[in-house]
């Protein structure tokens, strides 16, 4: 057994790092949710995480992880038979076709190599071959979690339109919401959907769906049986600060101050600090000499960057290492990139000194393991900042 002491470097693309202040805050006594009390936090947290997202129109929170808040827009808004529009940026992309697969739904699913974005001209392309308008929802990945890859949400909802074709467009922000730039209202989105344990900064538990007018008349007279994810009921509570059915009380209250610490620091600073720690993080990597996964420089991710392990090694026992030595932990790779990268997660309260720790604990792993690198990626990324 390896002894490890002080601060563990969580440096995972989510779970994220929760600040003590969050912590704390969540440490509070559970109150009465159908109390005057309850409704003050709920109304709080409500507005607030509208700003977050950008939106006049309402964010419902569920209890539940980010697939939860996927599997709301998809029940409240497709039904059996329909048919949607994805991209295969990479694991969660992939993982979302399975999810409407299940439900029935037919998805045309636009092959990737997980190394690049969802491009907009393809998906404008396949609307215009829609003469018939079957195809009832665009569903792409902002932030691709498992490849460090930006899809240009704006552009997708821009050529949508350029085909005045009717599809709604639903996006999963999970990891970049708090994290890089996101505007629900200005950008078009009809579904946002995000979770607590990214760029919120809180532990795993809350599901948020955003909504756009469009997306909440559908769900009225559409969309596929259903009880706990039912939006119109939600909707309907939140107007007097309660909930259907108990929510997680704790995690509002972590919210609140992750809203804070967010506001605190001002949204547009947030997004630049994780812009300046992910441009050091991408300098060390090439410093190294290692790939870096995402093949667009138009796309780099500003919350983590997948390295691409050299031939012959293993992207787990390094990351097993590291983990052991430095009590370090890296995010693996998912599904058909298992083994072959490692992932960096440079989001949340992640600062300098965080990221230069992080970035040491590599290369002090990659000379250990004799991983084939020049081990200059600690001071590059240091000239960086
Ligand atoms: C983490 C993540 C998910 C899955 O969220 P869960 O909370 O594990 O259900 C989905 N999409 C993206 C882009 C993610 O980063």
């Amino acid at each position: 057994m390896n002894q490890h002491f002080g601060q563990h470097f969580l440096q995972i693309p989510g779970p994220s790092a929760v600040p003590d202040r969050v912590l704390r805050a969540i440490s509070m006594p559970v109150i009465d949710h159908r109390g005057p009390e309850f409704a003050d936090l709920a109304n709080m947290v409500l507005a607030g995480i509208k700003r977050i997202f950008k939106t006049e129109s309402p964010v419902l929170i569920f209890p539940g992880s980010g697939t939860g808040a996927w599997e709301s827009a998809v029940v409240n808004l497709l039904a059996e038979g329909d048919r949607v529009l994805m991209v295969e940026t990479g694991h969660f992309a992939t993982q979302w076709r399975k999810l409407t697969e299940k439900m029935g739904i037919e998805t045309e699913f636009i092959a990737g190599n997980w190394r690049n974005w969802a491009d907009p001209e393809q998906i404008r392309a396949r609307l215009a071959a829609d003469t018939g308008h079957k195809i009832k929802a665009v569903m792409v990945v902002h932030n691709e979690t498992s490849s460090g890859v930006v899809s240009p949400i704006k552009a997708i909802r821009e050529a949508i339109d350029s085909e005045i074709h009717p599809a709604l467009l639903l996006v999963d922000a999970i990891s970049s919401l708090g994290s890089l730039n996101y505007e629900h209202d200005a950008w078009g989105a009809d579904v946002t959907v995000t979770c607590s344990q990214k760029g919120l900064m809180l532990p795993p538990g809350l599901a948020f769906v955003a909504l756009s007018p469009r997306a909440i008349e559908q769900a009225r007279t559409g969309g596929s049986r259903r009880s706990y994810w039912d939006w119109a009921e939600m909707i309907e509570l939140n107007r007097t600060g309660f909930f259907p059915y108990t929510p997680a009380t704790n995690l509002l209250y972590g919210l609140k101050e992750a809203i804070a610490l967010l506001e605190e620091e001002g949204l547009a600073n947030v997004f630049a600090r994780h812009d300046r720690l992910a441009a050091a993080a991408r300098a060390a990597v090439r410093s190294w000499g290692l790939e870096i996964l995402c093949e667009n420089e138009a796309a780099h991710s500003s919350v983590l960057t997948a390295v691409v392990m050299p031939e012959g090694h293993d992207s787990d026992m390094f990351r097993r290492h590291v983990l052991a030595k430095y009590n370090l932990s890296l995010g693996q790779g998912l599904t058909r990139l298992k083994g072959k990268i490692f992932r960096i997660g440079h989001l949340g309260q992640c600062n300098e000194l965080v990221l230069m720790g992080t970035l040491s604990g590599i290369e002090m792993g990659l000379r250990d393991l004799q991983v084939p690198h020049v081990s200059r990626g600690v001071s590059a990324a240091m000239s960086c900042l």
